[in-house]
C-alpha cells in the first residue's frame, strides 16, 4: 500500500459491483481532488485535528475558499468536502497560472472544548477599506473567523465577527485548560506579529498583543525589520515561538530571510523568556532578538533561512528546525546552549519528540514523504519508511495533525508538474500510508476542468513558477 496507487477497476466491473450491491467501487489514495493553489502549508496551522474518533481537515479549495473534510476512524468513513466560508481574495474563474492565487488566506483550524470547529482564513493583511491598521501595513483580503453551527458537524457554518481583519498566517494554539490563542501577522510584511486570546471557546477574544515588532532600520530607511514566526504548545502552560528575520526592502523588495530565533510565553502571566530562562521585554525588536533569542546566525554568511517547526521534550527543552539550502537544520537546547545544527535531507515537515534523544521528523523531499529518526539527540539521522511516493509528483507538507491518530498523521497535497491547472489532490497520511476513499467520493471537481479549457496558462506546465506581485509590491505567490 505504501506509496502505491490502487489501480482503478474498469467501469464495467464497477457497474457489475453496483448491480450486485457490492460496494467495492474503485478506491483512490487521495480524499479529495479539489485542493487549489497551495491548499495546505506548515505556517497556517494546525489545519487538521483528531477529536473524538474523527480527523477534521481544513484546506484551500476552489476560489481559494476554505473547505473541510472529516474522516471517522471508527466507521472508516469520509465526509465532505463542505465549503465553510468565502475567501474575499478568490478569483473567478480560478487562475491556471501559479502566480494567480494569493494563497495567504488558506485556513487554520481548531476544535474547541465543546467540539465546535473553528477556521480562520481569507486574510493577507487586510484591504485598505477596512480602516487604519495601527500595528502594520495594509494588504489584501480580510482575516475571517467561522465556526461550525453544531459540535463535531461540518455540514453548516457561520461567521463570528470577533477578530482583527488585518491578519495573515493565522495559527491556533489550544491549551490544556481550554484557552485558545490566535497568533498571526497583523498586516502585510511590515507589520507586528500578535496574538489574541480567548477564554470562552473563541466566542470572544482579547485585543491583539504584539510579540514581534516591525520597524524601519535607523541606518537605512529603505530597510524594514520584519518576521516569519511559528507558534505552538510548549510544556505545560507555555507557548513556544520560533522565527526568522525578514530583511524587507521597501524599494527593490526581495525574499531575504535570515537567522533563527526562539522564545516562549508563560501563559499564566503572559510573560516571555528565552531558552536560558531570562525574562524578555516584549514586543521584541531585531536588535533585542539578536541579543536575547538568537539560535543561529545565517546573515553573516548571507545564507538564507526559513522557519520550520518547534516541539518540546518532557523536560520542556525545545527541538526545532529551520530550512536552509533545501534541507532542514535541526537544533535542540542542551540546558545551557544550542546544540550545533545538523542538516537532514528534506524540504519541509514537522517532528515528534519522543524523548530528549529520540526524535522523528516527517519530511517531504523529492517525490516522497518519509520519516527520519535520531536516537542520539539529533547528531545522526536515519531514514525510515515513506508514507507516500511518486515518480511524477512532489508533495507539500502541513504540520502534524493535532492530537493525531496513528492512521492520520499529516495532510499533504500533491504537485504534479505535468498538469495544466492548479487543482491538487489531498492525502491524509498515516503509519500505513494514505487513507483511501472511493473514487466517486474523492472526485469533487465537477465541471471545473472543462470550464478551464478556454483559460490558457501563461506558464507552460512544468515551467518554474514565476514570481508575481500585487499592487503593494508583495510577492503574491510567496505564501511561504
Ligand atoms: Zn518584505
Amino acid at each position: 500500500m505504501k506509496g502505491t496507487r490502487v489501480p482503478m477497476i474498469t467501469r464495467l466491473t464497477a457497474m457489475l459491483f453496483l448491480l450486485s450491491g457490492i460496494s467495492s467501487a474503485g478506491m483512490v489514495d487521495y480524499f479529495t481532488d479539489n485542493g487549489y493553489g497551495n491548499p495546505v502549508a506548515v505556517i497556517q496551522h494546525p489545519c487538521a485535528e483528531y477529536y473524538n474518533r474523527v480527523t477534521y481537515i481544513a484546506y484551500q479549495g476552489p476560489h481559494e475558499d476554505p473547505y473541510v473534510c472529516a474522516y471517522d476512524h471508527a466507521a472508516k468513513k469520509w465526509s465532505g468536502p463542505v465549503q465553510a466560508g468565502e475567501n474575499p481574495m478568490g478569483k473567478t474563474p480560478d487562475p491556471v497560472d501559479p502566480k494567480g492565487p494569493d494563497n495567504h488566506g488558506r485556513p487554520a483550524m481548531i476544535v474547541d472544548g465543546n467540539g465546535y470547529i473553528h477556521l480562520v482564513f481569507g486574510g493577507h493583511g487586510g484591504y485598505f477599506r477596512l480602516g487604519k491598521n495601527t500595528l502594520g501595513a495594509a494588504g489584501n483580503g480580510k482575516q475571517t473567523h467561522v465556526v461550525s453551527k453544531n459540535p463535531q458537524d461540518i455540514s453548516a457554518w457561520e461567521v463570528l465577527d470577533n477578530i482583527s481583519p488585518f491578519g495573515t498566517y493565522s495559527q491556533f494554539v489550544k491549551m490544556d485548560d481550554g484557552d485558545i490563542y490566535l497568533f498571526y501577522r497583523h498586516g502585510s510584511h511590515q507589520s507586528d506579529w500578535v496574538y489574541q486570546k480567548s477564554t470562552d471557546n473563541c466566542r470572544t477574544f482579547s485585543p491583539p498583543v504584539s510579540v514581534l515588532k516591525h520597524k524601519t532600520q535607523q541606518s537605512d530607511p529603505n530597510i524594514h525589520d520584519a518576521w516569519y514566526a511559528w507558534f505552538e504548545n510548549g510544556k505545560g502552560d507555555t507557548i513556544t515561538a520560533s522565527y526568522v528575520y525578514h530583511l524587507c526592502r521597501t524599494n527593490g523588495h526581495t525574499r531575504e530571510r535570515y537567522n533563527g530565533y526562539y522564545m516562549k510565553m508563560n501563559c499564566g502571566d503572559e510573560s516571555w523568556e528565552n531558552a536560558g530562562g531570562n525574562k524578555l521585554v516584549l514586543p521584541v525588536t531585531k536588535e533585542y532578538a539578536d541579543q536575547n533569542t538568537l539560535v543561529c546566525d545565517t546573515y553573516t554568511a548571507k545564507e538564507k533561512s526559513n522557519h520550520g517547526t518547534c516541539r518540546v521534550d518532557d523536560d520542556g527543552n525545545p527541538h526545532l528546525f529551520f530550512r536552509r539550502q533545501g534541507q532542514v537544520h535541526y537544533f535542540r537546547w542542551l540546558g545551557n546552549a544550542w546544540q550545533k545544527p545538523v542538516a537532514v535531507p528534506g524540504g519541509d515537515g514537522d517532528m515528534i519528540v519522543e524523548s530528549p534523544k529520540v526524535v522523528r521528523m516527517l519530511l517531504t523531499g523529492g517525490g516522497e514523504v518519509c520519516w527520519w529518526r535520531t536516537t542520539d539527540g539529533g547528531l545522526t539521522w536515519a531514514k525510515g519508511s515513506c508514507l507516500i511516493s511518486s515518480p511524477d509528483s512532489t508533495y507539500t507538507a502541513s504540520t502534524l495533525v493535532r492530537n493525531a491518530h496513528p492512521d492520520g498523521r499529516m495532510v499533504v497535497n500533491e504537485n504534479n508538474p505535468a498538469q495544466n491547472h492548479l487543482y491538487r489532490k489531498l492525502y491524509l497520511l498515516g503509519d500505513s500510508g494514505p487513507i483511501g476513499r472511493p473514487e466517486e467520493e474523492a472526485s469533487n471537481l465537477g465541471d471545473r476542468l472543462k470550464d478551464l479549457e478556454s483559460v490558457q496558462p501563461a506558464s507552460k506546465p512544468g515551467k518554474p513558477v514565476k514570481k508575481g506581485r500585487n499592487k503593494l509590491g508583495e510577492e503574491i505567490d510567496s505564501d511561504e
